[in-house]
């Protein structure tokens, strides 16, 4: 048993009030880990949430980017931390689908990690380079048709929202891209709108001022509503564009390692809470399509019958995909 358990059993035991024991954290800066490049969405959200979470927990909140295979190396690592409540995650979707996709994966889900709340929502859309022709989805439409395996399809890794979302729309399609794999999707936007790649599912929080500024073709939402957002006014959903019931809508939530004394679970989904009220944190997400999640997803175990329930469903769309990595 590591240290910090050892201190909050021996002060239930002690003083008879585990409360006591665990008091005074958090003691240090608590880090959390985001498992993709830094300057994408996920880190955007943690970076965001890290700034809204400095004043309920009294302490600086670090961000680690441990990044690579689709987010399965930074969730692996906070699975293996010590479960002190200083080493903590922020996930999305890939939480749930990456024990459908992984043969060995390093980690079980939801086993191994205690689910403190879901953050936000956050709808994505289809985006393609600059240079290319096509003008609208049926333009896009026409364009794979006639160019087949040849056109690429930018992801974060396997197990990525973007890797997701690409496997959807070439079921949907009925076509094989050929998939192009990157640390996270900042490292791909940069490909993307120098013209290396053709297309990318991303999440509006990084896919909207790259549109604003005209430096990527925006092709549809991947969700199924349209969003108010003015540089998405004119932007229809898949769906209603023919991909009838298209629907990848991310989502991102923060874990900590199994483990975690419950006094310290509670002190963190407390400072969740609190955080996700900051008017300051919910303009700024809401102005990049993000709605801050504020039902019963924010409780720890609304949180992880959700998670369950989008593992069972991702599980089978990509078993039925015949989709995996060793
Ligand atoms: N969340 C990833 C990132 O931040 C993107 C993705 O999953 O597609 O890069």
């Amino acid at each position: 048993m590591n240290n910090t358990v050892w201190r909050c059993v021996a002060g239930l035991a002690l003083a008879g009030s585990a409360t006591l024991a665990c008091a005074d954290f958090p003691e240090k800066p608590v880090t959390l880990v985001v498992p993709f490049a830094a300057g994408g969405p996920s880190d955007k959200i943690a970076r965001d949430l890290a700034e809204a979470l400095r004043k309920p927990l009294g302490q600086t909140v670090i961000i680690e980017n441990a990044a690579g295979a689709g987010g399965t190396i930074g969730s692996a690592k906070v699975a293996r931390a010590t479960p002190d409540g200083y080493t903590l995650l922020v996930h999305h979707i890939g939480m749930a689908t990456a024990p459908a996709l992984y043969r060995k994966l390093g980690y079980k889900v939801p086993e191994d990690f205690e689910p403190l709340g879901l953050i936000n929502e956050a709808p994505s859309v289809l985006i393609g380079k600059p240079t290319l022709a096509a003008n609208s989805f049926a333009e896009l439409r026409q364009w794979i048709a006639s160019n087949g395996g040849k056109v690429n399809l930018a992801n974060a890794g396997l197990g990525s929202a973007s890797h997701l979302c690409g496997l959807m729309f070439q079921s949907a399609l009925k076509t094989n891209m050929t998939p192009v794999p990157y640390k996270g999707t900042a490292p791909a936007m940069t490909d993307l709108i120098g013209g290396q790649v053709d297309l990318m599912c991303e999440q509006a929080t990084n896919a909207v001022p790259q549109i604003e500024g005209k430096k990527v073709k925006v092709y549809g939402i991947t969700s199924l509503q349209r969003l108010p957002l003015p540089a998405l006014k004119d932007t229809a959903t898949l769906s209603e564009s023919g991909l009838k019931d298209f629907n990848v809508q991310v989502w991102h939530g923060l874990y900590a390692p199994r483990g975690t004394p419950p006094e310290v679970l509670a002190k963190l989904n407390a400072a969740l809470r609190t955080a996700l009220k900051d008017a300051e944190l919910i303009k700024r997400e809401e102005a990049l399509g993000l709605t801050v999640v504020a039902d019963d997803r924010l409780d720890p175990a609304g949180h992880k019958k959700f998670l369950i329930a989008e593992k069972a469903r991702w599980s089978k769309v990509i078993q039925d995909a015949g989709e995996y990595a060793d």
